[in-house]
């Protein structure tokens, strides 16, 4: 007995027709149309597993585009400026380095803000 099925792929005109043979025999074997219909359903899905398949369209193009994704990624990200504090400010208070905060600019120098202490320090 053969059976027709279609692909729902949610593609509009994308489904066309396939069709699965049924041996009467297997279905001879079942108690009702249900058994039969279920076992009908488990070799379409077999046929299914085995000829239905995707693939990418035009893959190499693709791989280019994320290759260039990625060059572009690691580009930026070597432009990135560095807008964080000088290196070799210390707070005279406790020694601080990491937790300094940067205040205002002034004629004499820079006032920053120690979190660690809450020592505020012009250098
Ligand atoms: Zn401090």
């Amino acid at each position: 007995m053969k059976v027709t099925w279609e692909v729902d792929d949610g593609y509009v005109g994308g489904s066309r027709p396939h069709t699965t043979n049924i041996d009467e025999l297997d279905i001879e074997d079942c108690e009702d149309i249900d058994e039969a219909m279920e076992m009908v359903r488990d070799m379409i899905q077999e046929d299914y597993d085995q000829k239905i398949n995707w693939f990418i369209t035009k893959e190499e193009e693709i791989k280019n585009k994320i290759a260039d994704i990625l060059e572009n990624k690691k580009d930026e990200e070597e432009d990135e400026v560095d807008f964080g504090l000088p290196n070799g400010i210390y707070c005279p208070e406790c020694n601080e380095e990491e937790d300094l905060i940067f205040r205002y600019s002034y004629a004499n120098g820079d006032e920053y803000f120690c979190q660690n202490c809450k020592n505020t320090f012009t250098f």
